[in-house]
């Protein structure tokens, strides 16, 4: 099966392979391995040695965005949410539950934030102390920019949170010139391409190491991991992890270095998007947003307005076809979701674009209604 869902990704035979092994977190083997991961994590986010730490969480990305609010925001905290989409939407949500206060900045989906819009609503609210942001936003397939964003927060004296989930590994982050940024968060699926287990936050030590405590939970709380890490060893857990994904996520990481860093893996996935887009076009499948909003990590596509079409008979029918895409869709109009992203090639588009054509098709949808 060709997974392209923007999240679980297609991963790599070597990394799953890696799964396939009995480890005990606590053995001293193991520990340097953890050690490692944590050191080139932090090294790919542009963090510094001794002065910034990954703090992982075993889990969802979901789990890692209400760490990074709860760890950085006091209760009643407000945050700031540019809302462009899906995973805006989430991080409210979680904000709100956590019992911090989110101010959420209305947008329309289709493009990504300006560093003057955020500056306006910083200057407008001077009772707002956070900036929380969706890098790539994966409802829509748009880009936040962490830099001029990132630029705005620094100037009005506020600091930032960067969800960057489905951006991190293909789209550049240097945290080392982002002095405002209390965290960016990932996780080791998505564009990394490891298996799913495991949420990383990259932090300052300083900050994290003065707000431990201050989480209200002490499975989410940051400075927590930090604190445990200084006493007991950068090798240590908390609680048990997903070990194996763990182990497998180093092979990823080797995969990762070895096929050029960040650079080749944007270029990779920005062909995967030039591909599949033209080629959905020529199938008469209009793009959700303007060529210039569009990222590379997930393609938007309005469904098309014709009898037979609903999404779960598509989904249906590229599945018997070996490709999976993803079943739901979070815009205002029915839409449908194909990741550019994981362990797959302009070839894989070129195929998934064979089977889109055979799915409408055997739907009845004909080029001129879709
Ligand atoms: C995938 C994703 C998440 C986290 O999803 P989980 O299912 O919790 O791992 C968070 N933010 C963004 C932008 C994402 O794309």
């Amino acid at each position: 099966m060709l997974l392209l869902t923007p999240g679980p990704v297609q991963t790599r035979p070597e990394t799953r392979a890696a799964m396939a092994v009995d480890i005990a977190p606590w053995d001293p083997d193991f520990g340097p391995e953890y050690v490692a991961v944590r050191e080139r994590v932090r090294d790919l986010a542009g963090g510094v040695a001794g002065v910034h730490a990954t703090l992982p969480l075993q889990g969802a990305g979901h789990f890692m965005v209400e760490a990074a609010i709860r760890s950085f925001l006091p209760p009643g905290g407000r945050i700031l949410v540019p809302r462009n989409g899906a995973y805006a939407d989430r991080m409210i949500r979680l904000a709100q539950e956590a019992g911090r206060d989110p101010v959420p900045l209305p947008l329309p989906d289709t493009r990504g934030v300006t560093a003057e819009e955020i500056a306006a609503a910083l200057a407008a609210d001077p009772s707002i102390s956070h900036v929380g942001m969706v890098y790539s936003e994966t409802g829509s397939g748009i880009i936040n920019d962490p830099a001029a964003v990132g630029a705005a927060v620094r100037a009005a004296g506020k600091r930032l949170i960067v969800d960057a989930v489905s951006a991190f590994g293909a789209l550049p982050f240097d945290l080392k010139s982002q002095p405002e940024c209390d965290v960016v968060l990932f996780t080791s699926n998505k564009c990394l391409e490891g298996l799913p287990g495991i949420g990383f936050a990259v932090c300052p030590m300083d900050r994290a190491r003065e707000r431990a405590g201050m989480a209200g939970s002490w499975c989410f709380d940051l400075g927590d991991v930090l604190r445990h890490a200084e006493r007991s060893g950068w090798g240590s857990f908390r609680f048990t992890p997903p070990v194996q994904a763990l182990h497998a996520f180093r092979v990823a990481l080797d995969l990762y270095d070895a096929e050029g860093g960040q650079a080749a893996r944007l270029a990779r996935y920005a062909e995967n998007m030039r591909v599949l887009r033209a080629g959905a076009e020529r199938l008469g499948l209009r793009p959700y947003l303007d060529a210039a909003h569009q990222g590379p990590i997930i393609l938007t596509l309005h469904q098309p307005d014709a009898p037979g079409f609903t999404l779960p008979g598509f989904v249906e029918a590229l599945k018997r076809r070996g490709v999976l895409i993803s079943n739901f869709y979070t815009t205002p109009t029915p839409s449908i979701r194909i990741g550019c992203i994981g362990a797959v090639t302009p070839d894989d588009m070129r195929f998934a674009l064979t089977a889109m054509e055979a799915a409408l098709q055997e739907l009845g949808v004909n080029r001129r209604a879709a």
